[in-house]
């Protein structure tokens, strides 16, 4: 058999900007600061720059900069916040950590995304925020639902931890709400050598309050105003980051490419490919297709040496750490039936046209046996 088609292959992407990052990994290390040094501000500025947002804070995690945003916002118990059925877990999680509870909405059939007309009948007198969340690297309708938060009065977060450079209109993901969280995680498409993450916001106050609450409470050291957690970007991070997120939009670009690719090869085929974004709107951190007989197509692909995933097999409320929201299978059925049918493909730059190809050919195979 030939070589595998890899879902992922860091390995390639990193080949041609390896020496860059080894001297800016040194210089970190000749430097000794490790925590909060020179190079966490710098990414920042530029990060915040990108997203077209003033501030942003570099974080230890996407989940931390969920977390850190509600807490900024003093959300925490008894308050309720809005998110998508079949985001990944730590959307959930991030509100949990809060203290606030979980209100889960359906999401659409055409772009996995949180359902805006389904929205305000989850609106309760505690409702504090809708948090949306940008799945696979397309943004949710965020025109709507900054017009429902509005009329609300609720806070809008974006979870835009796939939606690196992902835009609507001339807005970037990052800078729709009062803030976004972003996630660092290798795998993302702009990913760290570890965990990490960012919050970018235009509200002064927030950004100065989260920069707290990263730092244990404190701006001046041992001055502790409150109670803060350890949530800190590592310096040896950012350096790696500052190079990534320059290549982010080439490489943006070569991912929407291979999209176009994979649509024009399995059109006509048995599976159902996701429709296009204008261009910009999506930023293909995933390439998800459906199929009904999802489980089977996986092997089928698998048995030819193609990597493929599922992101996620089960919607929140059906999962045994949300039990208590006490929400039954059928509640969220577009979801439901989601988790049931998608398959993510081979997704990265580095992906050939050749392979695309190869895995095209098998899923055609296995829609005309
Ligand atoms: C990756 C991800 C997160 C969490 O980010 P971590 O850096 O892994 O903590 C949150 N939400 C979504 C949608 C993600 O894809």
């Amino acid at each position: 058999m030939s070589d595998p088609v890899k879902f992922l292959d860091l390995g390639k992407h990193h080949a041609p900007l390896r020496a860059a990052i080894d001297a800016a990994m040194r210089e970190v290390i000749d430097t000794s600061a490790f925590i909060l040094g020179k190079q966490v501000g710098e990414f920042e500025q530029a990060f915040a720059a990108y997203c077209g947002a003033k501030h942003c804070i570099g974080v230890a995690s996407g989940t931390d900069a969920l977390h850190l945003i509600l807490r900024g916002l003093g959300i925490g118990p008894g308050d309720e916040v809005i998110l998508p059925a079949n985001t990944f877990i730590a959307t959930a999680l991030a509100v949990e950590f809060a203290g606030a509870t979980v209100r889960l909405v359906d999401v659409e059939e055409e772009t996995y995304n949180i359902n805006p007309a389904k929205i305000e009948a989850a609106i309760t007198s505690k409702t504090k925020a809708i948090l949306p969340v940008h799945l696979c690297g397309r943004m949710a309708n965020m025109r709507t639902i900054t017009a429902i938060a509005k009329a609300h009065g609720l806070h809008l977060i974006e979870d835009a931890c796939q939606a690196h450079g992902a835009k609507q209109g001339d807005t970037r993901a990052g800078s729709f709400g009062v803030a976004a969280a972003f996630s660092f995680y290798p795998g993302k498409n702009i990913g760290a050598f570890g965990d990490g993450g960012a919050i970018t916001t235009n509200d002064e106050v927030l950004a100065e309050k989260i920069r707290k609450l990263r730092n244990y409470g404190q701006k001046i050291k041992h001055r502790h105003e409150f109670v803060g957690f350890n949530s800190r970007l590592d310096t040896l991070q950012a350096a790696v980051l500052k190079i990534k997120l320059l290549h982010l939009d080439a490489a943006n670009a070569l991912r929407a490419q291979h999209a176009e690719r994979y649509r024009k090869l399995l059109a006509g085929t048995s599976v159902r490919v996701p429709t296009a974004a204008s261009p910009g709107e999506h930023v293909y951190h995933l390439f998800m297709i459906r199929h009904p007989q999802r489980d089977m197509l996986a092997t089928f692909l698998k048995e030819r040496g193609i990597e493929t995933a599922v992101h996620y097999p089960f919607p929140i409320h059906l999962m045994p750490a949300f039990a208590h929201l006490g929400k039954e299978r059928g509640s969220f059925p577009v979801a439901e039936q989601l988790c049931a049918e998608i398959l993510s493909l081979p997704m990265y730059p580095e992906l050939t046209n050749a392979e695309i190809t190869r895995v095209a050919s098998a899923i055609r195979e296995f829609s005309t046996r």
